[in-house]
């Protein structure tokens, strides 16, 4: 609650960049709590007990190295090896607006867990910036979601023209100093009703993909201030997370196949059901992949 009254003054005394930096500190949950990040790619929350991503090294976070200093899983959210009301609260930042399928994320996220937190680009910013690997725009009008699939990676070429003549150049900085205004932070509870959105285009089917610009260029740079705030974020991480707690947690207990839902597995070499058998390779030290 500290860091949720620290950020209020912040704004009120026009200090919102400080304030958007401390929000990432801020979860709504007691200590014992237990946490999933869903999309939790390069930079998790340091809250999150247990991190899921759908990729080791993909474009759609440009390349940021997995993070998996905790019990981690390579998953799809719209499909996640967890049994139902798992956990406590699930952190999805920045990754709703890669779905191709809204509908069925927001529904396992709310299977899985009990509340939760949504942030994602607001769809305004959306609409100029058009990131690649977005497939929609949302914002949230009334503490409802309103969500867009995009039909193409630009939706209007003219107001995208118009953007990156002139007012691109200084975009960033009136993002940064005022980000509140440019994004979407939506709480959830399902005492509350859970999770309130509508897909303005439901039955759109995706046939398009991002062009493949830059992506070499991106990944090979090296550049010594990103080198250095993630060694910074590094420090913080081992200091503000719960690294005893993580180390001591059994995955297992929370996790179900995905093709029986059984919860009984071995582990040989692999992550195995002991229902159907089908097996879950483990990359690395401790990353299960749930994703083939
Ligand atoms: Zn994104
Ligand atoms: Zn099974």
């Amino acid at each position: 609650m500290l860091y949720s009254k620290l950020m209020k003054v912040l704004i009120k005394i026009k200090l919102d960049s400080i304030a958007w930096s401390i929000r990432r500190l801020y979860c709504p949950v007691d200590k014992n709590a237990l946490v999933l990040e869903v999309g939790s790619g390069g930079n998790p929350y340091f809250r999150s007990n247990i991190l899921c991503d759908a990729y080791i090294d993909t474009r759609e976070r440009h390349f940021a190295k997995l993070i998996h200093d905790r019990p981690t899983v390579l998953a799809y959210v719209e499909d996640l090896p967890f049994k139902d009301n798992t956990f406590d609260f699930v952190i999805a930042c920045h990754v709703l607006e890669h779905s191709k399928d809204p509908e069925k994320f927001l529904n396992e996220i709310q299977r899985v867990s009990k509340a939760g937190y949504i942030e994602v680009p607001d769809a305004f910013l959306e609409r100029l910036t058009c990131y690649l690997d977005h497939r929609l725009e949302i914002s949230d009008i009334n503490n409802e979601l309103v969500i867009t699939k995009k039909t193409g990676y630009v939706h209007d070429e003219n107001v995208r023209e118009l953007f990156l003549n002139k007012v691109s150049m200084v975009f960033p900085q009136i993002v940064r100093k005022y980000p509140f205004s440019f994004h979407v932070r939506y709480y959830w509870n399902k005492n509350e009703g859970g999770i309130k959105y509508k897909i303005t285009n439901p039955d759109y089917k995706f046939n398009w993909d991002s062009p493949q610009i830059h992506k070499e260029a991106k990944k090979n740079k090296i550049n010594i201030r990103s080198s250095l705030t993630s060694m910074f974020i590094f420090l913080l991480r081992q200091f503000f997370s719960q690294n005893k707690r993580n180390r001591h947690i059994d995955i297992t207990r929370y996790l179900h196949c995905l093709s029986c839902k059984s919860d009984k597995f071995e582990w040989n070499m692999e992550l195995i059901c002991l229902n159907c058998g089908k097996k879950y390779p483990i990359i690395g030290e401790n990353i299960i992949n749930f994703t083939n």
